[in-house]
């Protein structure tokens, strides 16, 4: 039986989540938003209930790979106060709660949004949305070192961030900056993950950063086009399903996080 390791992670703004776990990456394209969403169906797999939170606001990509559609609902209820509070209904799929900004605009349509904006949808996100009791809430990061990881790390007692790698050298010195930014903000890295690994991008570059910056490795996910199709189609949730060496990466990669 799975076991749920930290309490209360949520609990500074009224979330009832044991672990909000970030996955981040240095640069875009390397499989972030994949990593994130096989990390939800493996602990899923595993026996937890666990919710995905798109906070990849300007390119959220989390309802295309899991095939999710539709607007949330606001629902009202009273406040501890007398006041009527809005909140809002995630979607879900698979058992899986997830909130994110593509389901509130257009395919097409841009977010042209300065700072503050963004403090606001994700903290409308996080504390306005009815994720329940929850043990894990994965929260899929825009790339780079901006300013989302300082909110978040603002918002909540993150139980830690997965940093998602490809292997080439690229790659590899952005992923320690973003390292870096989360062991300055004071997010627990525990540990890195190596996607594309295989002919084209190599083999190894992440866990030799990983052990060069002092952090955990927590598996490799081989370059596989079935990885490419599944999520064109948005059914992520096959890769954990089927029988094949990309299921097995994935919950290797689940259990070590
Ligand atoms: P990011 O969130 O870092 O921008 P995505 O998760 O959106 O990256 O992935 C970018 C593209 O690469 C997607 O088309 C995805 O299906 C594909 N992809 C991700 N990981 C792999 C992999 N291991 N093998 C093949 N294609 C992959």
């Amino acid at each position: 039986k799975f076991v749920v390791k930290g309490k209360d992670s949520g609990a500074k703004v009224g979330l009832t989540v044991r672990n909000v776990i970030a996955v981040g990456s240095g640069k875009g394209g390397v499989g972030k938003s994949t990593v994130a969403a096989s990390l939800a169906y493996g602990l899923k797999q595993s026996g937890a209930t666990v919710g995905l939170m798109d906070a990849d606001v300007y390119g959220p990509s989390i309802p295309h790979l899991l095939g999710a559609t539709g607007q949330p609902a606001m629902k009202q209820i009273e406040g501890p106060d007398g006041r009527t509070i809005e909140r809002i209904v995630p979607i879900e799929v698979d058992g899986i709660k997830l909130m994110s900004m593509g389901f509130m605009v257009g395919e097409d349509q841009a977010i042209v949004w300065r700072g503050p904006m963004l403090h606001k949808a994700l903290s409308q996100f996080l504390q306005q949305t009815e994720w329940g009791a929850l043990d894990y809430l994965i929260v899929d990061m825009p790339p780079g070192t901006g300013d989302v990881a300082l909110t978040l790390s603002q918002m909540v007692s993150l139980a830690g961030a997965v940093v998602v790698c490809t292997p080439q050298k690229v790659a590899l010195l952005d992923a320690g900056k973003a390292i870096s930014m989360f062991k300055t903000v004071k997010i627990p890295v525990l540990g890195m993950v190596e996607n594309m690994t295989g002919e084209i991008f190599g083999q190894g570059g992440a866990k030799a950063k990983a052990e060069e910056m002092g952090v955990p490795f927590l598996g490799e996910i081989p370059s596989d086009p079935i990885i490419r199709i599944r999520g064109d189609e948005g059914k992520i949730s096959r890769l954990v399903q089927e029988e094949n060496p990309v299921q097995d990466a994935i919950m290797n990669v689940s259990s070590n996080t």
